[in-house]
C-alpha cells in the first residue's frame, strides 16, 4: 500500500489519455490551445504498463480522462487491457458525453464500471456557447444510454460560473427529485487564461444555500465517499447532490490520488507545479523497479495541501486542464 508523508493512503490514479477534445469549454481550454505532438502522448501499451506497475504498488482505482477520452481511437482496447490487471478494483471515466451514446455499450462490455459526465447547462443555446459548439441533445441521449447499459452510479458534474450558468443551480438540483443520478456542483478553479476571478467563482456555501432556499432542506448522507465530494439529498428525492469545493474549502487531508498527464508526467497534486517524468523514463528503457521508484517518489513529494483561492494568492493551475485531466 502506498502511504505519503501525511499518512494518506494513495490508491487512486487519474490518467489523461489525450489532451485533444471535441469541445472547447470556455473555462478549460484556451482558444489558442496547441495540442501536444502525437509522439509525446503515452501509447496504450505505455499506459497499461504504468497501471500494472502502480497496481503492484497498491493502486486500486483508475479514472480515464483527458481531453476527451472517448475521442481517442479504440479506447475500448485500453479499457479491456486495464481490466485484466490484477488489483484494479474500480475503472471509471470522465467524459463530456459527446460520443457516449455511440460508445456506452462497447465501453461497458470492455469492462468500464462507470462514468462521470460533465454538463454545465440544460439550455441548448447556452450549452453551445459554454462548450463552443456542443449539442446538448446528444449529451442527454448519451447520459440516458450510459444509464441504461449500467455505467452506474452515474454522476453529472456541473462547474458553476457566475453570470454564465449560476442561474441553473436549482434546475440541476431538481433533476435529482425523480432521477437516481448524482448531480455534483464544482467550484470554478483558476487555470491558465481561463478568466477566473474570485467573483466568478460561486462558493459551495452559496450553492448549498440556494438549493436549501428552493427545496427547503438538504439531508447530509452518512456514507462518505473517499473522494472530494460531500453528499446530500433533498428529502424524498431519488438522486443525490454532491458538493466539491477545491477553492473555498480544501479537502487535501483526504486526498488519495495521483494524476498522470497525457505526456506521462505524474502530478502529485493538481495545483502544484511538481511533475515527475515517467514518460521519458519509460522511453529511455526504465525497468519496472525504476518506474516503481518514480511512482513512490511522486507519493513522497505529494504536498500536504495547496493555497489556490487563498486571499491574495494569485496562483493557478499551471498547465491546461485537458493535459492534466481535471
Ligand atoms: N473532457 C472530459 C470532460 O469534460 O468531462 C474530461 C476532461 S475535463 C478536463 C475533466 C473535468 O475537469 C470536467 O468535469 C471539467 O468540467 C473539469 N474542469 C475543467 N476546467 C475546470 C475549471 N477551471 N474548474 C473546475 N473544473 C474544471
Ligand atoms: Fe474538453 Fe472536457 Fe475541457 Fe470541456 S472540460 S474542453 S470537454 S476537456
Amino acid at each position: 500500500m502506498l502511504k505519503d508523508r501525511y499518512s494518506r493512503t494513495i490508491d487512486y490514479m487519474r490518467i489523461s489519455i489525450t489532451d485533444r477534445c471535441n469541445l472547447r469549454c470556455i473555462y478549460c481550454m484556451p482558444t489558442e490551445h496547441i495540442p501536444l505532438e502525437f509522439k509525446k502522448i503515452l501509447t496504450y501499451e505505455e499506459i497499461v504498463r504504468v497501471v500494472r506497475v502502480a497496481a503492484e504498488l497498491g493502486l486500486r482505482k483508475i479514472r480515464l480522462t483527458g481531453g476527451e477520452p472517448l475521442a481517442r481511437k479504440n479506447v475500448q482496447h485500453l479499457i479491456r487491457e486495464i481490466r485484466k490487471i490484477k488489483g484494479i478494483e474500480d475503472l471509471s471515466m470522465t467524459t463530456n458525453g459527446v460520443l457516449l451514446e455511440k460508445y456506452a455499450r462497447e465501453i461497458k462490455d470492455a469492462g468500464l464500471d462507470r462514468v462521470n459526465v460533465s454538463l454545465d447547462s440544460l439550455r441548448p443555446d447556452r450549452y453551445r456557447e459554454i462548450t463552443q459548439g456542443g449539442d446538448l441533445g446528444k449529451i442527454l441521449c448519451g447520459i440516458e444510454k450510459a444509464y441504461q447499459v449500467g455505467l452506474q452510479p452515474l454522476k453529472i458534474n456541473m462547474v458553476v460560473v457566475r453570470e454564465i450558468n449560476d442561474d441553473e443551480i436549482e434546475d440541476f438540483a431538481a433533476i435529482t427529485l425523480n432521477r437516481p443520478l448524482q448531480i455534483r456542483f464544482i467550484e470554478f478553479m483558476p487555470g491558465r487564461k481561463n478568466s477566473w476571478s474570485a467573483e466568478r467563482c460561486v462558493s459551495i456555501k452559496e450553492i448549498r444555500e440556494r438549493i436549501i432556499k428552493r427545496f427547503g432542506t438538504l439531508q447530509p448522507l452518512k456514507t462518505r465517499s473517499n473522494g472530494p465530494a460531500r453528499y446530500y439529498r433533498i428529502p424524498e428525492a431519488e438522486g443525490v447532490i454532491g458538493f466539491i469545493s477545491p477553492v473555498t474549502h480544501h479537502f487535501c487531508s483526504d486526498c488519495n490520488r495521483l494524476r498522470v498527464t497525457a505526456d506521462g508526467r505524474i502530478r502529485p497534486c493538481l495545483f502544484s507545479r511538481t511533475e515527475i517524468d515517467l514518460g521519458t523514463a519509460i522511453r529511455a528503457g526504465a525497468t519496472d523497479d525504476e518506474l516503481k521508484r518514480l511512482l513512490t517518489l511522486a507519493v513522497e513529494v505529494k504536498p500536504e495541501g495547496h493555497r489556490i483561492g487563498k486571499h491574495g494568492d494569485g496562483s493557478y493551475i499551471s498547465r491546461g486542464m485537458s493535459q492534466i485531466g481535471g
